[in-house]
């Protein structure tokens, strides 16, 4: 048997060697590179065999929709980068947090919620969950007294992301998990901003952490996916469940290109923030931008929580040009090199109008609550060279003279 087929314990390496190897089983090839599965459903060697893998007797393959060797592997790396016991991967990363609600909560549960969450998720619980019986208050993302005046006694589950998008607000993880334990809920983080190279809310006391694996873990916006990391309990037998049964799983081609994701994503996240950092700066000094939102400016309000909390404050940031609609489509219009998409975490970096896409479905009320101006753009800083990018956001700011 080849040595990676011992059970190692991950946790006794660094995250960089956890990133490159974790999770990995050579076949009797020998591969150096980790195959694709391709096959939805795997022989036994007799009709006992196949009776005791349906009945649980024995463990192994049965089809892969339950279990996939490159699903597998991809849910093993990223469980060892997280520091959690178990990983499993999912279709995409909305049905990552529905697969989470739908294992742990009933007709009758509460969830309080961050307002600051991808569109989507908003959608997800006040639209489907909420017929279902299942209701979410949501609240000011960095109000820890709003969080605790809106728990009920149904409340099972407290949501966030931190850093938000786009306006990257950061609230304190580890207060929020003691919030949540003292009143017998569970802290669910969408680490999607973050990934665990930069943040890992387990560690902070999170129960569960949500990933778009389509977003940074893949890194060149290549395919959907999404993951949940937990324990045992909650993720490798309920959510687990839930998955297996209903049947939202990951393909193993894209589990493929999230692993292999994972073993540059230290590197990749540096670099993001490198970019991001050097372009909020740059920002700040324009004139016609009234304000820069990033957590490794010191003006940020949540400048030394990111720090403390955050290994690098990340890739996305946002700022508010002086003027509207008009002049931010115009500004957003005039670039040549970056890619006008709501989508992030590539290696491409790009450039959005929230007010007018992702956040385009809420009333206008809401995005004023939420700071989400006419004048916002959102970029999420690519890898390119710098300057090329300053280069390119100077067009648009021709435009505004
Ligand atoms: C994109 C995104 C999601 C949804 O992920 P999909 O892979 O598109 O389903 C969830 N949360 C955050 C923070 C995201 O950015």
């Amino acid at each position: 048997m080849a040595p990676d087929e011992k059970k190692k314990n991950w946790l006794e390496y660094a995250p960089r060697t956890r990133a490159v190897r974790a999770g990995q089983v050579r076949t009797a090839e020998g591969e150096q590179s980790e195959p694709i599965f391709t096959t939805s459903s795997y022989v036994f060697d007799s009709a006992a065999q196949a009776a005791a893998r349906f009945s649980g007797e024995e463990p192994g393959n049965i089809y892969s929709r339950f279990t996939n060797p490159t699903v597998r592997t991809f849910e093993q790396r990223l469980a060892a980068l997280e520091g959690g016991e178990r990983c499993v991967g999912t279709a995409s990363g909305m049905v990552a947090i529905l697969s989470t609600c739908m294992a742990l909560l009933k007709s009758g549960d509460h969830i309080v919620s961050s307002r600051a969450i991808f569109g989507s998720t908003v959608l997800l619980f006040s639209n489907y969950l909420a017929r279902f019986g299942v209701e979410t208050t949501f609240v000011p993302l960095t109000e820890l007294g709003a969080w605790e005046q809106a728990i009920r006694p149904n409340t099972r589950l407290l949501f966030l992301e931190t850093p938000s998008n786009p306006l990257t607000e950061v609230m304190d993880i580890r207060a929020l998990a003691q919030l949540a334990h003292q009143n017998n809920c569970w802290l669910v983080v969408d680490n999607c901003f973050c990934t665990p190279a930069l943040q890992q809310p387990l560690a902070l006391g999170a129960d569960i952490v949500i990933h778009s694996a389509t977003k940074y873990l893949d890194g060149q916006g290549r395919c959907v996916g999404g993951a949940v990391v937990g324990n045992q309990s909650l993720v490798g037998e309920q959510v687990y469940g839930f998955l297996r049964t209903a049947g939202p799983s990951m393909s193993p081609f894209n589990a493929w290109v999230f692993l292999k994701g994972l073993e540059t994503l230290e590197l990749r996240m540096q670099a993001h923030s490198q970019n991001a950092q050097a372009l909020a700066a740059w920002l700040e000094q324009r004139p016609k931008v009234r304000r820069v939102h990033y957590p490794g400016l010191v003006s940020h309000p949540q400048h030394e929580l990111a720090a403390r909390q955050q290994k690098a404050p990340g890739g996305l940031l946002s700022f508010e040009l002086e003027g509207g609609r008009e002049q931010a489509w115009g500004f957003i219009d005039a670039t040549e090199l970056v890619s006008i998409t709501a989508n992030l975490g590539d290696t491409k970096t790009t450039i959005t109008h929230p007010a007018t896409t992702t956040h385009g479905r809420i009333s206008a009320e809401a995005r004023a609550a939420a700071g989400i101006g006419e004048g916002l753009i959102r970029i999420a800083a690519g890898l390119e060279d710098v300057d090329d990018l300053k280069r390119d956001l100077q067009r648009g700011f021709d435009t505004l003279d």
